[in-house]
Formats: C-alpha cells, structure tokens, sequence
C-alpha cells in the first residue's frame, strides 16, 4: 500500500503541486517588501538619529553648558568645554560627539535639563573622510537650525516624557 502511495505521488508530481500550491498562495497575497530608498518606513518621534543641538526662538543657544549630557554618556562620546560670557551667563566653547563611539542611548537626550541636545529622525547619513564622525557644536547647531520644525513637532508629541 505504502509502495501505490509513493508510486502515486511519483507519477502525479504531488509534492511538486503542493510547493506550487504555497507559491501561488503568497504570489498573490499583500506584498510588504518596501522599494527602499524611494519609499520609507515610518518612524516614531522618539527615534535616536543623528544629533542636533537647539536654539531658542530668538536664536540664543539653548545649552547652558551644565555638562549633564557629558557625564551621563555611557560611551564618553560628549567633549564639552566651557567658560561665562561677558554677560555672565556661561555657554560652551567646545561642544563634541563622536558618533564612533556613541550607541545612540538617548541618555543626553534625556539628561538635558533645556532640551539643547536631542536625537532626531535622521538616520540616512555616511562619512567620507576621517574624523567627519566627530559632530562639532557647530555642525550639531547647523542641524537644529535645518530641522527645528521637526525637532519641536517631535518634542510636543514626546508629551508624556514632558
Ligand atoms: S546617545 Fe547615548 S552614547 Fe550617544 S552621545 Fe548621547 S548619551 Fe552618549
Ligand atoms: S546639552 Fe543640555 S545637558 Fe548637555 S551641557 Fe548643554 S544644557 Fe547641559
């Protein structure tokens, strides 16, 4: 009996059919491969990319040099360096990250008692020379120039956490 079943399949190509089966099933199911990079996945508004520091409306910095951020990294990954003003008020002469050694925690994020450094959505970024990884204040304020609408949309909708 055992030897007609193998027979059986053999000569109809039974298991041949089946696999077809399963293929034709997912041929015309609902695809969810996504055309990267012309169509995008959707992020939260709390996704750790790359950094950026802000400034007030009135374009003041926001960090207060308060070195929050840098004695909470994990990695060691904040450089900050600091002295008053003339007004008294006390900002950063040097304000660093190197994105080598961060591990994107959101832990200065957190940390940051004015909201100065913040992890935005951008994650599409490369480097193309050495040390390009090392995020000047600089570069780190150009950024939360460029993308503060986003940034400020982000930390309203982060309303539990503020
Ligand atoms: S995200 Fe984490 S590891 Fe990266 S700089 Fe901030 S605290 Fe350091
Ligand atoms: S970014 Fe925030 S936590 Fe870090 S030094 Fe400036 S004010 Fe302090």
């Amino acid at each position: 009996m055992k030897f007609i079943k193998k027979l059986f399949n053999i000569f109809f190509l039974t298991e041949l059919l089946k696999g077809l089966k399963v293929t034709g099933k997912k041929f015309f199911a609902p695809k969810f491969t996504v055309q990267f990079p012309e169509e995008k996945t959707p992020t939260s508004s709390r996704f750790r990319g790359l950094h950026a520091l802000r400034r007030y409306p009135n374009g003041e910095e926001r960090c207060i040099a308060c070195k929050l951020c840098e004695a909470v990294c994990p990695a060691l990954a904040i450089t900050i360096e600091a002295e008053p003003r003339e007004d008294g008020s006390r900002r950063t002469t040097k304000y660093e990250i190197d994105l080598f050694k961060c591990i994107y925690c959101g832990f200065c994020e957190e940390a940051c008692p004015v909201d100065a450094i913040v992890e935005t959505r951008i994650m599409h970024y490369h480097f193309e020379h050495r040390s390009e990884q090392i995020m000047t204040k600089d570069k780190l304020l150009a950024i939360g120039d460029k993308y503060e609408p986003m940034i400020a949309k982000d930390k309203a909708a982060d309303s539990i956490y503020r």
